[in-house]
């Protein structure tokens, strides 16, 4: 056991230990505890200042060292609207889909693959890519849909399986619950939006799921990939700007705009050379507004996708 373990002590150990309990961490964040880890462990008076990202570069590496044997490592990225850059751990190899199965039940891993379907698909369309969704269009998918739905060919995973959803209380601590794990964020306007923690875990399994084109009823092929990535950085956009040309595929992160252009020395759409607007957006930016009074024909499309699920909020029982 010993070995080369002169890397590894306890202050490694306690960093590791930490980030474990809070499944993500920011520099920021990562002063104060990186401190007290010092002051503690290696006795060395630190305060917080004095800690640099160069500190949290070496705790990481040797953490990234000790746990890659287990198929775990932590990841970084910047998040799409503060720009923090964010670490996270994530298991490299496993579904995490299957992971989050070992700590929450069918019904309730069902429940959030409803979310994830509409987030990514019911409000995810060509004219309004939202990527997001409200805690009362969230709640409503509370009910295992019934086998004769529309909808996606999703059945495979509820099926079979004689669902009954969850209450609608069950799916509101569910929704909660994932905030609290670290796997969505909510916003001010009231969005939930995958967390940079859930894009750096689900990134595979969303291309995977959400692009794959292969059973769509092959109507002159080529759909548009669902999720997109910036091609400033490559990552995943689900909150920023599209190019103004709707057929464009281009995305851009709000972060990433400033820089990307300034290289480029030209404000065209690096895809497609239309004009780079800055007023098409991704996120809840993109949904349709709703205008408090009377309804419009506009916002009633996309609301009303779900009559099977209407509001009978009662007729929960068991
Ligand atoms: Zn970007
Ligand atoms: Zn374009």
């Amino acid at each position: 056991m010993s070995g080369d373990d002169e890397q590894w002590n306890d202050s490694n150990r306690a960093f590791l230990q930490a980030l474990m309990a809070r499944s993500t961490l920011t520099l920021d964040e990562a002063k104060p505890l990186l401190a007290a880890i010092q002051t503690t462990y290696e006795r060395r008076e630190t305060i917080a200042e004095d800690i640099t990202e160069a500190d949290l570069n070496a705790h990481i590496a040797a953490a990234n060292t000790r746990i890659s044997p287990f198929d775990f490592e932590i990841r970084s990225t910047y998040h799409q609207t503060t720009r923090k850059r964010v670490y996270a751990l994530v298991n490299s190899s496993s579904d995490p889909i299957i992971q989050l199965a070992t700590i929450h039940t069918a019904e309730e891993i069902s429940f959030l693959k409803r979310v994830l379907d509409a987030m990514f698909e019911t409000y995810n369309t060509s004219r309004n890519e939202v990527m997001a969704i409200t805690s009362m269009q969230a709640v409503r998918l509370h009910k295992a849909p019934d086998r004769g739905r529309r909808d996606t060919q999703d059945g495979a995973a509820t099926q079979g399986s004689t669902a009954q959803g969850l209450k609608m209380i069950e799916a509101e601590k569910m929704l909660r619950t994932l905030v609290d794990e670290g796997w969505f964020e909510t916003s001010n306007k009231g969005y939930y939006t995958l967390s940079p923690r859930a894009l750096m875990e689900l990134r595979g399994w969303l291309i995977e799921t959400y692009n794959d084109v292969d059973d769509d009823d092959d109507d002159d092929g080529e759909r548009p990939p669902r999720i997109k990535q910036c091609v400033a950085c490559k990552e995943i956009v689900t909150v920023g700007q599209r190019c103004s040309k709707r057929s464009c595929h281009c995305r851009l992160h709000d972060i990433c705009v400033q820089n990307f252009f300034r290289m480029q020395r030209s404000n065209g759409c690096p895809v497609c050379k239309t004009e780079w607007t800055g007023d098409s957006f991704v996120g809840e930016r993109a949904a349709p507004r709703r205008s408090g009074a009377g309804s419009n024909a506009n916002t009633s499309r996309i609301t009303v996708d779900d009559p099977d699920q209407n509001n009978d909020p009662d007729e929960i029982d068991r």
